[in-house]
């Protein structure tokens, strides 16, 4: 493979129009949750046992899906001394080896795809699409990595004179931090710490509170791949307090984190605080994401791709639109318009193939959007609300909003989950609209929907923003397809899933030997 890791094929993709297909899988995926599902701290190879917690289904507060053992100080303690002892041996092991276990773990989570879907329905609520597509990125950003690994971290010889060779060898850092949120539990998850696992490093990895289950299952795979115990270790807990614990302590040679700008911001902190070396920080975080449609737009694609990007996986996408500049010319029609379709928007069990939108993550995130819809119920225009149907009551479900505001500077902040705010524009400020995207600061992702080809690129050039997508929806970037990540508030980059990644997590050493 290339350096675009061209030669690898991505998964294949489920056909969910298939009755009987998702018969058999929703079969599979109920036999896989009769399992008795556990996460704790896996140190050493080793799953370590305490005081257990209950891990419940946010579409069913009632119903337990497994248990947790949150990680102690010892616990944190052991991981790191065991992690910097082996890292070495990893490291010297080559990248060929390494990619050798990518590549298994990719096919141990293809084979056990119904059991990882399961955990993505019941621990995050996602539906069956989203499961799908999350085991597919998961399986994907290791296999991506590991092409990369095998063709871009072999040592380079360089020219120099007579006399003389000059090598530039990578070799990883040490021991990296992976810290990951809950949205995506499998896929980021997994994505950090393959990249920082092939690069040669140790990895000590934090799951976030609500999604510990499907993170332990992934350490296992990965330690049934290949990757030795000492090498790879898990440790569910608190981002205050085992995240925090991690973050400080300077036997970590690099952190690469997901999650929002704030904690972002306190890791920064307490990197630079920290005795010891100064290290990388990779940070994906939030975003303000916006899309322009101006009165050349074809609606009808328009009103499908919004209802995408604002509403699918119930917004809880980094990527999900938060904010719709419409031309005032054709915003009334296309308020009508998707008030409509968000008529059709079925909320509902995520294990029923017939749900479009689950529940989000827990009470924490609900009542943030609860305090959000009152304020903009004073503030602004309510276009149209979807109703929670009863038979949902017991789980922590938002019925998405649509809202028109009078300008961008109405939201403070990032708001994750199902709400969409229209802004209508005059043709002649769409300059003005630009600066005003640029100016909250996020970068992350960015739509356009116009057939004025001149007038989407310049967007494209002029906003400082990580992936802008014209006229389409603008979520579900593909491993190696749309490398993801974002600018200024929304994150350090690299891209994930693009050909730079894993350089972050290496470092360089040159030879220079007189011959
Ligand atoms: P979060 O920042 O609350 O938590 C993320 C992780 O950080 C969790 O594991 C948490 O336990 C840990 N953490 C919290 N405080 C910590 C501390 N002081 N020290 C160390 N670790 C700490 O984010 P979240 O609510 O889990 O995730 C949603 C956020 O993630 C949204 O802002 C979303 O936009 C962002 N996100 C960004 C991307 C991207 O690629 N840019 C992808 C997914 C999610």
């Amino acid at each position: 493979a290339d350096i675009y890791g061209s030669e690898r094929p991505n998964s294949k993709g489920f056909d969910l129009t298939a009755p009987e297909k998702v018969a058999a899988l929703t079969e599979q995926m109920q036999a896989a949750l009769a399992r008795n599902w556990t996460a704790g701290p896996i140190v050493g190879g080793v799953e370590l046992s305490g005081p257990t917690q209950p891990v419940t289904d946010p579409a069913n507060r009632a119903r337990t899906v497994g248990t947790v053992v949150l990680a102690d100080r010892q616990a944190v303690e052991r991981a790191l001394s065991l992690s910097v002892a082996a890292q070495k041996a990893w490291d010297r092991e080559g990248a060929d080896h390494r990619a050798a276990c990518l590549d298994r773990a990719a096919d141990l989570m293809e084979a056990d795809t119904p059991a990882l879907m399961a955990l993505l329905v019941r621990e995050a609520g996602k539906t069956l699409p989203d499961a799908i597509a999350e085991v597919r990125e998961a399986v994907d950003f290791c296999r991506y990595y590991a092409a990369q690994a095998r063709s871009g971290l072999k040592p380079v010889l360089l020219p120099g004179p007579t006399g003389e060779r000059n090598e530039l060898h990578l070799t990883g850092r040490g021991t990296f931090a992976c810290i990951s949120p809950w949205n995506f539990p499998l896929a980021i998850f997994v994505g950090q710490v393959v990249a920082a696992l092939v690069t040669g490093n140790a990895v000590i990895a934090k799951p976030a509170e609500q999604t510990p289950l499907i993170a332990a299952e992934a350490v296992r795979m990965l330690h049934k791949a290949g990757v030795p115990g000492d090498v790879l270790h898990l440790l569910p807990g608190d981002g205050a307090t085992v995240g925090a614990a991690l973050v400080v302590d300077a036997r970590i040679a690099g952190v690469c984190f997901t999650g929002s700008t704030e904690t972002a911001r306190l890791i920064n902190r307490s990197l630079a605080d920290r005795d010891g070396a100064i290290v990388p920080l990779i940070a994906e975080t939030g975003g303000q994401n916006c899309m322009i449609v101006d009165s050349t737009a074809l609606l009808e694609q328009v009103v499908d791709d919004c209802v995408t990007s604002a509403f699918q996986s119930a917004g809880q996408r980094c990527s999900a639109m938060r904010v719709l500049f419409a031309q005032e010319e054709i915003a009334d029609k296309l308020a009508d318009m998707l008030a409509g379709a968000m008529e059709l928007i079925r909320l509902g069990d995520p294990m029923d193939v017939a749900t479009d939108v689950g529940p989000v993550i827990d009470n924490d995130a609900r009542d943030i959007l609860i305090a959000h819809a009152q304020r903009m119920d004073g503030e602004a225009r309510l276009i149209k609300a979807v109703t929670v149907p009863d038979a949902v009551q017991n789980g922590t479900f938002f019925g998405p909003r649509l809202y028109e505001i009078d300008g961008l500077s109405r939201l403070k902040r990032e708001v994750f989950g199902p709400i969409l705010h229209i802004v209508r524009f005059k043709a002649a400020e769409l300059d003005k609209v630009a600066a005003e995207i640029a100016a909250t600061g996020y970068g992350l992702t960015f739509g356009v929907h116009s057939r004025l080809e001149g007038r989407a690129q310049t967007l494209f050039k002029t906003l400082p923003v990580g992936n802008t997508y014209i006229n389409r929806n603008m979520v579900g970037a593909v491993v190696g397809v749309q490398p993801f990540g974002g600018q200024g508030l929304s994150g350090t980059g690299p891209k994930a899933g693009g050909p730079h990644y894993l350089h972050r997590f290496v470092t360089e050493k040159t030879l220079t030997v007189n011959t």
